[in-house]
């Protein structure tokens, strides 16, 4: 093979993915387990069954489907889950990224993690090149997060989010508004991370998974949540996007951000620039529909790029316009009946 039919495969033809209505995809989420450590109660039921071992990709897998992403204009990579922290030897992955960043195929890895295994692995992360994580925590309160995760230690997460910041790591707090549980702690989540110099976000809980109970007891707008914050907080437009759905608006008393991300009063679609690959390399262009790409066998039927980067593009021809998340009395089914867990959030 000459140099330049090496060249020709290494930025393959066609340009960067852009969907049928005209967005440009240039950032992944990768959910790298299906399992984990915690069953949050609007995530997963309690007696959820895993995927069995053997048809995951592996680390090596995940980390060549991520350099054909590269290659075809993602830039921002975000490891999800499941728990990606309980993945086995998931830090080797991180390395593998860690030296795309470095050869300038990526501009940043990130991750979104419960925190409890956070203590182990904050400076791993920060030295293969990850500087910025989300922590979900739903309350500061030991016993209602026992509850919500059916059986987490709070602890864990605060030793978590200690040794991150300790690391350098940039940590952003995402919250799950919860009708009817941590509706009375907004004001103390927003003083504990803005106390610590984390940004934090609020979500909006979404109707994914099976066998997680009646929505409409979890659910709980964000636009009224911000009416109730203004009560009490200044809360200040700002144009900060950090790339993801959230909108944010700074709280003068504090001077931190606040993120609300709505994707059920607030349909964010027309902006989308994500598609989401499963530990299994399933590719899902919405979270919020069922229509997906198998990339496994693309991937594994050549050493070289091409068929997975046809099946890629393929698929991008079927990315939806946007989803259609309802949660109302009439509407109990989920609108999807994968579990956050497998997409990833
Ligand atoms: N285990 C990690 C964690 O909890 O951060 C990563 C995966 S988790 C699925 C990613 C995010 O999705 C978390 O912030 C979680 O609170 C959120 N999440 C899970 N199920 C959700 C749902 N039904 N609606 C809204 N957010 C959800
Ligand atoms: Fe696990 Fe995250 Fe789902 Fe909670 S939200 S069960 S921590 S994957």
């Amino acid at each position: 093979m000459t140099i330049f039919e090496r060249r020709a495969i290494a930025s393959p033809p066609g340009g960067p993915l852009i969907d049928s209505f005209g967005r440009a995809i240039s950032y992944l989420r990768v959910s790298v387990t299906d399992r984990c450590d915690f069953r949050c109660v609007y995530c997963m039921s309690e007696d959820m069954t895993f995927l069995p071992k053997k048809d995951l990709l592996s680390l090596e897998e995940l980390d060549r489907l991520i350099g054909a992403f590269s290659k075809l204009g993602t830039r921002r990579v975000r490891l999800t889950g499941g728990e990606p922290l309980v993945r086995r030897n998931v830090m080797s992955l991180f390395e593998t990224l860690g030296r795309r960043i470095e050869a300038g195929e990526l501009d940043e890895v990130t991750v979104t993690t419960n925190g409890s295994q956070l203590s182990r692995f904050a400076a791993q992360l920060y030295q293969n090149g990850v500087r910025r994580v989300n922590v979900s925590l739903d309350t500061l309160k030991p016993d209602r997060f026992t509850h919500i995760t059916r059986w987490g230690d709070i602890k864990q997460v605060h030793a978590g989010i200690d040794a991150a910041l300790a690391a350098g790591l940039k940590v952003k707090i995402n919250s799950v508004a919860v009708k009817d549980f941590n509706e009375d702690e907004f004001d103390d989540l927003i003083r504990f991370a803005h106390g610590r110099g984390m940004d934090l976000s609020m979500i909006e809980a979404m109707p994914l998974g099976e066998n997680i109970g009646d929505r409409t007891d979890q659910y709980l707008p964000l636009s009224l949540v911000r009416e109730r914050l203004g009560h009490t907080w200044t809360l200040e437009e700002i144009d900060y996007r950090t790339g993801g759905p959230a909108r944010y608006v700074r709280i003068a008393e504090t001077g931190g951000r606040l993120g609300f991300i709505t994707p059920m009063t607030h349909n964010f679609c027309d902006n989308c620039n994500r598609v989401r690959v499963t530990c299994t390399g399933t590719l899902f262009m919405c979270l919020g529909k069922d229509d997906s790409a198998d990339l496994r066998t693309p991937l594994r039927a050549s050493d070289g790029n091409e068929p997975v980067i046809a099946a890629i593009r393929e698929a991008m021809t079927r990315k939806p316009k946007g989803h259609d998340f309802v949660i109302d009395r009439s509407t109990s089914a989920p609108a999807v009946s994968r579990h956050m867990s497998v997409t990833g959030g």
